[in-house]
């Protein structure tokens, strides 16, 4: 498949240019491909080498950091396609194959104020859409996971060397593909209740633009999903210490997550159904959702998010939490598991209507104010001088204890707006000025 791909297209295009065109990568087709890897000779049971493999492959140079609509997608692309028709699972993707083609205007998805019909690129992305039947039941449980990255970090990134550098994203999201392979292997072999409908999602780091096509255009009726679950940035547990976001958009979650928490995972059970990643567009769809998260740290979003810093013991434990959930949901009738809306609370900068500081909050701070990991370039926090680390105690006048009060200290503010930004570095409190 790679090298058909790469033949089609270096004829005509530039590297990281595919343009909608006939020669488009979806023009070879995943059976006409040579078996690069042999996926049968992983283990059914979800393990740790196997994770450790998946990532291995999807966070390597070679695939340059998986940017959404170029060639190195597809690779990535075919590499999760290939172990599914391995697996078995069967293709609900566009006519009869595992894709799912959207197209992305890259102007708009990297400037939200460019208009709709800039002459810009236009490129074609695809969703992966896989289904393993179930043993009884009607209905099906989604689980999903992005496969794209910020290639070599001209959009999304905190790294701010001048030599553009790859991104392999091994965290974000190779470990939440590895999870959904392990799942794919897993449940193929041991079909659960339900039925699953797998969902590899491109188009996330330009803000949720796969997950938001296909709940557009769903390929399996919605109102047969009984609930998805999100993995997305999976592979940094530490301390066994698991963050599930969604928890209050069905009442049954938080005690089917501690009761099948067999591994005595530290559960952090969050109750906001939305949020930075593509289990929001489901919610919208009032479709109860989980979002499986090992934390943020230092690397996010930067070069090094590599293999070396995964924990493929801690990955495999969060992985299997989530098998057991989808077991635990099997008894249960879509009926028991009705929606509920949670507050807006934890919605990071690109999906808000108002002002920005384009920060990026450490969810795990357990202190006074809200602790930043990073910021982005030329948004108003880094113009104000915030730092990594930084704890952010006041907007103005007002202040906060935690990441809900200053969504809320931020909701009272308006774009161009001039304010003051207190924050605490390094034990010392100090007030900068802020341009919203
Ligand atoms: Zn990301």
């Amino acid at each position: 498949m790679l090298f058909c791909m790469l033949n089609k297209q270096s004829e005509y295009f530039p590297l990281f240019l595919i343009a909608l065109s006939s020669l488009s990568w979806l023009q070879c087709n995943p059976n006409d491909s040579t078996r690069d890897t042999d996926f049968n000779v992983f283990s059914p049971e979800i393990s740790a080498s196997d994770i450790h493999s998946h990532i291995k492959f999807l966070a390597s140079d070679s695939l340059q950091g998986r940017e959404s609509g170029t060639e190195f997608e597809a690779i990535a692309a075919n590499y999760i396609i290939q172990a599914f028709e391995q697996y078995g699972v069967e293709a609900k993707g566009d006519d009869g194959t595992f894709l799912q083609a959207f197209t992305i205007n890259v102007a708009r998805s990297t400037n939200p104020h460019a208009s709709d019909d800039t002459d810009g690129e236009r490129r074609v992305a695809n969703n992966i859409v896989g289904w393993i039947p179930g043993r009884s039941n009607t209905d099906y449980i989604i689980i999903g996971a992005h496969y794209d990255h910020l290639g070599y970090g001209s959009f999304g990134s905190l790294y701010r060397g001048n030599t553009p550098r790859i991104h392999n994203g091994a965290d974000d999201n190779a470990s939440g593909i590895a999870g959904l392979l392990e799942l794919a292997h897993y449940f193929s072999k041991n079909p659960p209740e339900d039925n699953l409908l797998l969902l590899a999602f491109s188009g996330e780091e330009m803000g949720l633009l796969g997950s938001a096509h296909y709940v557009k255009e769903p390929t399996i009726d919605l109102a047969k999903a009984k609930a998805m679950i999100n993995l997305d940035m999976i592979g940094r547990m530490s301390d066994e210490n698991l963050l599930i976001f969604g928890i209050g958009t069905t009442p049954k979650w938080s005690k089917l997550a501690k009761a099948v928490n067999e591994d005595s995972l530290n559960l952090n059970l969050l109750e906001d159904g939305t949020g930075a990643s593509d289990h929001t567009s489901f919610y919208y769809k009032k479709i109860p959702v989980l979002h499986y998260f090992t934390g943020t740290h230092s690397d996010y979003h930067r070069p090094s998010d590599d293999l070396a810093y995964i924990e493929e013991k801690g990955l495999e434990l969060v992985v299997a939490h989530v098998a057991k959930m989808v077991d635990a949901l099997g008894p249960l009738s879509k009926e028991e598991l009705p929606f509920v809306e949670t507050p807006r609370k934890q919605r990071q900068s690109m999906t808000l209507d108002g002002p920005t500081l384009g920060v990026l909050p450490d969810y795990g701070f357990e202190g006074v104010g809200m602790q930043i990991i990073g910021t982005n370039p030329g948004q108003p926090a880094q113009n104000a001088g915030l730092q990594s680390g930084d704890i952010i105690l006041a907007l103005g006048e007002t202040q906060f204890e935690d990441i809900y009060g200053y969504m809320d200290a931020l909701k009272t503010l308006v774009v161009g707006q001039k304010t003051t930004i207190t924050i605490v570095r390094d034990g010392k409190k100090q007030t900068l000025d802020l341009q919203l």
